[in-house]
């Protein structure tokens, strides 16, 4: 740990140490120009919404969503230039203590965080805001190799390449509370039992404000429903491009938690709420297309599966340990990550199998052509959601180029079939995916080392702590 700083003094140099950041050519006068006449017509139009601030978020490795806000009139130097960050935050720690490699970590160096205007929500359940996500860039303009919006944009754009286009959604889970001391075991909003319609009527307001904030924020929520553990929710959103969906995801935390906060209420992604309970899942279901076509149906393959769908689905079950560390980044996602809880706590696959890490989904007979899809289930709601997408592409991609086949399916229960269990800890998922080629290709040396070293830091924070413990540190980090 390198201890505390100060980020407002943060200011000067280029962004990284050690090999710096990939060339390529820096924004155009032009380009700097566009978006700040783009950027006059969104702010007026905010305005007129009531929209006083923006807030420009992103995802740190650890899977903490960090932000910077700014008045409504910044909106259109903002959006040309960006706005200070350090990039600092790359290897910070859910516990905002600080780590380093040989590119990311100290005082020095800055960044410029530039809100993507396609994608500012105005805020129904927090009034004069707006969100947006928001690209990391060097000062001169170039990508930020540790932006993981970025890197999800590349893997995406490597997809495109070979003609294929993904479609892509999160489920979001989440345990809600009332609001009290962070110190205290939480105590539910919820009492009736899984999946009850108790919780339903216990929560009606809530829930009606909560699809009432997602319908006027334009948002296509699919379904809304009590889930396991006491106090626990999920909705599950349409598909959309790979950044879109993990945008969302986001905004979707964003919402949760100012509804919650308007009812008293607070809301937790955390892999584990309550010791010993069934966690919060962050799955990722992906579907691939050609053209109009899907193509994880239709083909010759096992349940119907294309070949180049097949790769894909191969290449995600051949990297799951690594992906371990991307999709389940902190010591309590190990708490969730365990057999009989629908988690995906083994490298296997099936249909419709909800105990394995990949999960495959035809959907029903007559809609399969738009439904056929894979889950990633093992990814938790501490989770990066640009992280993981990006590397779940790559991975499928991989599979894809070396032509992978599946290994046999596994039908019922993968305890006792000899099923590989994933990375048990932070520390055995680190191990998995500082080995992994295909994620150490795609991430770039200085994002895989900075991920690698706050799983590391992370797994360091807890020696011989209890659930409780690990619990109790991380349930309002995420
Ligand atoms: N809450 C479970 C998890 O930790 C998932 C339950 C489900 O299958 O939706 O992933
Ligand atoms: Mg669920």
């Amino acid at each position: 740990m390198t201890g505390t700083m100060d980020v407002s003094h943060a200011s000067g140099t280029t962004a990284s140490r050690g090999g710096g950041p990939r060339r390529e050519a820096a924004v155009s006068a032009e380009v700097r120009a566009e978006r700040a006449a783009r950027a006059r017509v969104v702010a007026t139009d905010l305005a007129a919404r009531g929209v006083a601030g923006v807030a420009v978020d992103w995802v740190d490795n650890a899977g903490v969503c960090r932000v910077k806000t700014f008045p409504i009139r910044r909106l259109e130097h903002v959006a040309a230039w960006g706005v200070g960050a350090s990039p600092v935050f790359d290897v910070f720690l859910a516990d905002d203590s600080i780590t380093e490699t040989s590119w990311s970590g100290g005082p020095v160096g800055d960044l410029r965080l530039v809100p993507d205007l396609d994608r500012v929500v105005v805020s129904a359940a927090q009034p004069g805001w707006a969100w947006a996500p928001g690209d990391r860039l060097a000062q001169d303009g170039t990508a930020h190799p540790l932006c993981t919006r970025g890197f999800a944009r590349r893997m995406q754009a490597e997809a495109a390449r070979r003609g294929l286009a993904l479609r892509a959604g999160f489920e979001v889970e989440w345990v809600v509370a009332r609001a009290g001391s962070a110190d205290e075991p939480p105590v539910v909003a919820a009492e009736g039992p899984a999946y009850g319609m108790q919780r339903v009527v216990e929560c009606a307001d809530y829930l009606r404000d909560l699809l009432a904030a997602f319908a006027a924020q334009d948002m296509a929520v699919l379904q809304l429903h009590p889930e396991y553990t006491a106090g626990q929710f999920e909705v599950s959103l349409a598909p959309e491009d790979g950044v879109g969906a993990a945008d969302t995801a986001m905004a979707v935390r964003h919402t949760v938690r100012a509804v919650s906060a308007r009812h008293g209420l607070r809301a937790s992604f955390a892999p584990v709420v309550l010791p010993g309970s069934v966690g919060n899942g962050g799955h990722l279901h992906v579907s691939l297309w050609r053209d109009v076509v899907n193509m994880m149906q239709g083909g010759d393959r096992v349940h119907g599966l294309t070949g180049e769908a097949e790769g894909f689905v191969a290449g995600i079950v051949d990297a799951l340990p690594g992906l371990t560390a991307v999709g389940a980044p902190s010591a309590a996602s190990f708490l969730r990550l365990v057999p009989s809880r629908w988690a995906g706590a083994y490298r296997c696959w099936g249909w419709e199998n909800r105990e394995a890490a990949v999960r495959l989904i035809t959907g029903s007979v007559g809609e399969r052509a738009t439904s056929a899809n894979v889950e990633v289930k093992s990814f938790d709601g501490a989770a990066n959601p640009y992280a993981a997408m990006g590397a779940v592409i790559a991975a499928g991609l991989d599979g894809i180029d070396r032509g992978l086949s599946l290994p046999p399916e596994t039908h019922g229960n993968p305890e006792g079939t000899g099923a590989e269990r994933l990375p048990a800890s932070l520390e055995d998922a680190a191990d998995a995916f500082e080995r992994c080629g295909v994620l150490a290709a795609a991430m770039g040396p200085e994002l895989h080392g900075a991920i690698t070293a706050v799983r590391r830091a992370e797994g360091a924070r807890f020696p011989g702590a209890t659930a409780e413990e690990i619990v109790a540190a991380t349930r309002w980090r995420f």
